[in-house]
């Protein structure tokens, strides 16, 4: 008996239904993935006992020597995988690792360029719900009508124009390469500050599967807990010491007290994971599926946002379908499938009703999903939608689901 079970029971059946939930429901959500069992050993380690505030050699409570060690080695591993010279561990999430860049740069009002929620921006990026929004005078830009993609000369014009102090890029829900070379001259054409959020793409990143924003961006801020697989939890890289004196300053006292040990030494793990083969060919493969899935779904008549993916992800825009993101999602969830409804570019529905749905292949790749599998997922995914209103069918497909599933386990 595990010491939840014996001290908690009622969490440790709902932690036991989460696992078999994991294990046989098919999860398609972008931004989700399986850390490994050595890096949850990691966050379910002792280190969770130490108070740690400061940096390593510098902190303000005795009996750091080993937490010590451990974020030491989460920055040299980090600075290796992404061949940064300064890095930041200790953001407790993706959005504080945004905040704290903000809040190193820039004053309250000052104007911020980036992307909007809508066309696959996060909310941090400046939504009018998210501190973001509320601080800082945003700018949004969006994805051409035509391509539904980037346009950098449509880019240039819209900065020249807003005279904006910081230029953000990267997104939630973008499926195409983002072109940092282009994003670091228009920042330079108007004198702007230029942040990278590459919480999405981070593992395509270290794996060299997407280019890289670190020779070009001020800031790259990450999540850890997506492509890059690891704890939840944030990471910022700065270009020059400068920059990364007042960060560190932004995140421990700006915004955050004690870091997180126990997750920055899940961290340690998991960018020490990323150095490896197994960790390449995987995020090549994410990549590989995700272009297969779309294929499959293409040849289905799924009207794909900007007609294809070359990263992990992709969005369906449903309106050829006749069906809501919302009630896709539902209709998915039945059959087995764990997606997100998604707006998309130039959306008229409401977020909470939305046209589309987003689709990512890092969690199924990681349990060893291949093309093959693609294709099946693809007949599942357009059984589901196309009979979002027959229980039977959905139930008998979550059937087909679950042993789908049950030949590529996660845990076991
Ligand atoms: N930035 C991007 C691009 C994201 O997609 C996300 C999360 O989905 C975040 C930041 C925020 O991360 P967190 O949920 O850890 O605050």
């Amino acid at each position: 008996m595990s010491y939840i079970e014996k001290v908690d029971p009622e969490l440790s059946e709902a932690i036991k239904k989460e696992a078999e939930r994991q294990e046989y429901k098919l999860n398609l959500i972008a931004s989700e993935n399986y850390a490994s069992r050595a890096v949850m050993e990691a966050q379910g380690s002792i280190l969770t006992n130490k108070y740690a505030e400061g940096y390593s050699g510098k902190r303000y409570y005795g009996g750091c020597d080993f937490v010590d060690v451990a974020e030491d080695l989460a920055i040299s591993r980090a600075k290796k995988i992404f061949k940064a010279n300064y890095v930041n561990v200790q953001p407790h999430s993706g959005s504080g690792a945004n905040m704290a860049v903000y809040f190193s740069v820039l004053q309250p009002g000052d104007t911020i360029m980036s992307m909007d929620l809508s066309h696959g921006g996060h909310l941090s990026h400046g939504s009018p719900v998210s501190f973001s929004g509320k601080l800082y005078n945003i700018v949004p830009y969006g994805v051409s009508k035509n391509t539904k993609m980037l346009d950098y000369a449509e880019l240039m014009e819209m900065a020249k124009e807003c005279r904006p102090k910081l230029i953000v890029c990267g997104a939630s829900a973008y499926p195409r390469e983002i072109d940092f070379k282009q994003f670091k001259e228009i920042a330079d054409e108007v004198g702007a500050y230029l942040l990278a959020d590459i919480a999405h793409i981070a593992g395509l990143v270290v794996a060299g599967v997407h280019q890289s924003p670190v020779p070009y961006a001020d800031f790259v801020t990450t999540t850890t807990h997506k492509t890059l697989r690891g704890p939840r939890g944030g990471m910022i890289i700065s270009r020059t010491e400068e920059l990364a004196v007042g960060i560190n300053k932004a995140v421990f006292p700006g915004i955050q007290g004690g870091p997180l040990m126990h997750i920055i030494a899940g961290k340690a793990v998991a960018f020490k994971e990323a150095m490896g083969e197994e960790f390449r060919q995987d995020q090549i493969q994410t990549v590989k599926n995700a272009k297969a899935l779309c294929n499959s779904l293409k040849e289905k008549g799924f009207d794909i946002v900007s007609g294809g993916t070359d990263n992990h992800l992709m969005l369906i825009n449903l309106n050829n379908m006749h069906i809501t993101g919302k009630d896709a999602e539902a209709a998915l969830s039945k059959a087995g499938i764990i997606a997100n409804k998604n707006t998309i570019p130039f959306e008229t529905r409401s977020p909470f009703v939305t046209s589309g749905v987003r689709l990512g292949t890092p969690a199924c790749t990681t349990r060893g999903m291949r093309e093959r599998e693609m294709e099946l997922i693809a007949d599942y995914i357009e059984i589901a939608i196309k009979n979002a209103a027959n229980d039977r069918l959905l139930s008998e497909t979550s059937g087909k689901v679950r042993e789908l599933c049950s030949r590529f386990p996660v845990y076991c």
